[in-house]
């Protein structure tokens, strides 16, 4: 990421939210269906009362606008606790994470609190200074390499005053527990992560998995089977290409159920051999 890239990102603390009004919420045909979830011990927590921030602030560098009055996060008010939580959103494409990641981020914002969104500068499809989600809501964001960049790119006193941070595509960072820990452990924020759980072959995909130990909750979404309308717990490739991290859309990947995960696998494995078996007929020919 370049200097000049990360300046001309807008502010994420308290944004404006104006893509966010409730009327322009559509979710697609692959409403998401949490199945389960442990809640969190400490949901009950009172939020500040709250500061209006002020939406349209033109500085590259993020300002500070809302200062929220942190409260403890422990039943015991006497003793102060910086401890903050860990949320995990986990699910198959098209599963409705991002848009989960972001009501919540919302919900967050609407409740005072100092809000940034993280995702992966991996994936360019939507542009790098926002967060759009596959029905269209539309969110700032910063784009980073790795999040252990985050506090120098947002600046310290800005991190500090942060009450909640989103990371989209968490799949992606490699130093995700690292930073989870140190944000919720030592800097009191609550950290809402959104990701892929499995790869196209199903295998645990970079750090999610590892991060469940340290969540107050996880949300397992699912999305509908393209094939089928079931449930679709898994994310098909169509492609032949055999990468981990292939960058792409529906024109890449669908969500399927279980069956159709895997006579899918074994129709891709066919239609390569056959591909294969024509390429060498064709080199023959010549
Ligand atoms: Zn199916």
């Amino acid at each position: 990421m370049l200097p000049t890239s990360i300046s001309s990102m807008k502010s994420l603390i308290s944004p404006p939210f104006s893509p966010f009004s409730p009327l322009s919420l559509h979710f697609p045909k692959t409403k998401p269906f949490a199945f389960f979830s442990l809640p969190s011990k400490t949901t009950n927590v009172s939020y500040p009362k709250f500061l209006h921030v002020n939406p349209s602030m033109p500085s590259p560098r993020p300002p500070i606008f809302s200062i929220p009055i942190r409260q403890s996060h422990i039943e015991t008010p006497q003793s102060f606790s910086p401890c903050g939580e860990v949320h995990v959103i986990v699910g198959p494409m098209f599963a409705g994470k991002t848009t989960t990641l972001l009501h919540r981020i919302q919900a967050q914002s609407n409740n005072g609190r100092a809000v940034a969104v993280i995702k992966s500068n991996k994936d360019t499809r939507y542009g790098l200074d926002s967060i759009v989600t596959h029905d269209g809501m539309k969110l700032p964001c910063w784009a980073l390499a790795n999040l252990s960049s985050f506090r120098q790119k947002i600046g310290p006193d800005a991190y500090d005053q942060l009450d909640v941070i989103g990371i989209d595509e968490a799949q992606f960072f490699e130093d995700l527990y690292d930073f989870c820990c140190e944000a919720a452990d030592h800097g009191g924020k609550t950290v809402i992560v959104a990701g892929l759980d499995g790869d196209y072959l199903r295998r645990s995909f970079g750090s999610v998995l590892n991060i469940i130990p340290l969540a107050n909750s996880v949300t397992k979404l699912t999305a509908r089977c393209e094939l089928c309308g079931k449930r679709a717990f898994f994310t098909l490739r169509k492609t032949d290409e055999t990468e981990t991290e292939l960058i792409g859309g529906a024109e890449v990947y669908m969500p399927v159920c279980r069956q159709h995960y895997v006579d899918g696998q074994v129709a891709i494995g066919t239609a390569r051999s056959v591909l294969e078996s024509k390429k060498l007929e064709c080199g023959s020919c010549t």
